[in-house]
């Protein structure tokens, strides 16, 4: 994609801090920083996001992560790592190339957070139900 950032970034048209790269996926550093070692992990290949991403490309993508992520662990003191994947604008996706966020984290009180609200005190069996029948009805899973 011509205008694509990350294609860009993969081009070597603009510059990046690469931590890893093969044939089919590039890590680089985040300039965001969120916390020490925020890393993005992207696949050669322009997708936009998880709804275009094809499973062979998913497979060739996640597949680097383990090593990537117990990179970063060595590298730094963290305690744990939240790995995140932002699909759309509601979701807080703002670079349109699919990528993984590697995000160390250090304590509770570091610039990373997560909004994660626990709703299981209205749970209603019935919708409980309605709701997964909706999604293995696209699956085709019974
Ligand atoms: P999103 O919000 O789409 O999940 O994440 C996009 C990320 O890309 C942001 O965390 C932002 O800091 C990072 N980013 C945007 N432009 C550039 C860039 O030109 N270089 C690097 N290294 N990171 C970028
Ligand atoms: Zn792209």
């Amino acid at each position: 994609m011509d205008d694509c950032i990350f294609c860009k970034i993969v081009r070597g048209e603009i510059p990046s801090e690469k931590v890893y790269e093969d044939d089919q996926v590039l890590a680089f550093l985040d300039l965001s920083q969120v916390t020490k070692g925020h890393t993005l992990v992207i696949p050669k290949k322009h997708a936009r996001n998880v709804f275009d991403l094809p499973p062979e490309t998913a497979a060739e993508l996640f597949r680097r992560i383990p090593k990537i992520a117990n990179a970063l662990k060595t590298a730094f003191p963290l305690e744990g790592m939240n790995i995140l994947n932002n699909n759309e604008e509601i979701a807080s996706q703002t670079v349109f190339h699919c990528h993984i966020h590697l995000i160390p984290r250090y304590s509770k009180k570091d610039d990373f957070g997560l909004i994660w609200k626990d709703n299981s005190d209205t749970y209603d069996e019935e919708e409980f139900k309605k709701r997964a029948e909706a999604i293995r009805e696209q699956l085709k899973y019974t």
